[in-house]
């Protein structure tokens, strides 16, 4: 699966733009799950290209609750109607900028599953917290809060996305074997508590300067099912190679 994160950039008209592009080059592949989270307002310019193609809509965010007095919110059925499939939940940026936790995040992810929306769940270390060695106990408790009480049935459906934050926007990308040391320990934190089977299904995507010249080595990665794409997700050539580099990468294997 590759995931592109638009963050806070295009106008809807832009979206549009950018979306019509990916449907015609990269549309019609079925090997691939491929999923487009543009900003809020542009979401409904964005499906209207896409509605008829393999192209998936997701949003960066969401509030736990289906309506109410919470200002400038929006919440999963209100995204369900607009065509979204998949949301974003606990992106860094979201948990430095906006105080969001594991708690929180937690609640979102239910919301989504309750609604019928794949969560795509971001954990990840600050560079500090990898220096001072803290990385697998900051995952731990990341994956652990983020999943509480979320049932076995509805985790296979669930996405995790490793985005280390030192890697974020940064042009620093974790090598392929530092990911891949992460997303195995993330499939033992889901083995012990689930089941193996559930901890070998699930899809961990890895987030943080992906470009096409490194896409390669880390989608053949045992444990890396896929990419979150910031930045180069804006660029409609960029995210194009990579959805095909990992679609060669996927067959050679
Ligand atoms: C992201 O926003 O999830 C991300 C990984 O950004 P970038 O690819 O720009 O590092």
């Amino acid at each position: 699966m590759i995931a592109g994160n638009w963050k806070m950039h295009r106008t809807p008209q832009e979206s549009a733009v950018l979306a019509s592009k990916l449907r015609e080059k990269i549309g019609s592949r079925t090997e691939i799950d491929i999923v487009i989270c543009p900003a809020f307002l542009s979401i409904g310019a964005v499906y209207e290209q896409i509605k008829d193609s393999q192209v998936r809509l997701g949003a960066q965010n969401l509030h736990w609750e289906n309506e109410g007095a919470y200002t400038g919110e929006v919440s999963a059925p209100m995204l369900k109607e607009a065509g979204c499939k998949y949301v974003i939940v606990g992106h860094s940026e979201r948990r430095i900028h906006f105080k969001e936790d594991n708690q929180t995040v937690n609640l979102k992810a239910k919301s989504c599953i309750k609604w019928n929306l794949v969560p795509i769940i971001c954990v990840g270390e600050k560079l500090e917290e990898r220096e001072g060695g803290k990385t697998a106990d900051v995952i731990n408790e990341q994956v652990e809060g983020s999943l509480k009480d979320i049932k076995e049935e509805d985790l296979l459906r669930t996405v995790i996305a490793y985005e280390p934050v030192w890697a974020i926007g940064t042009g620093k990308t974790a090598s392929p074997e530092q990911a891949d040391e992460v997303h195995l320990l993330i499939r033992q934190i889901v083995e012990k508590g689930y089941s193996r089977k559930i901890a070998s299904g699930i899809r961990i995507l890895y987030g943080g300067s992906v470009k096409p010249d490194n896409i390669a080595g880390l989608i053949k990665q045992e444990h890396v099912d896929g990419a979150l794409v910031g930045g180069a997700s804006l660029d409609a050539g960029s995210f194009i190679e990579i959805v095909s580099e990992c679609g060669t990468e996927k067959n050679r294997g």
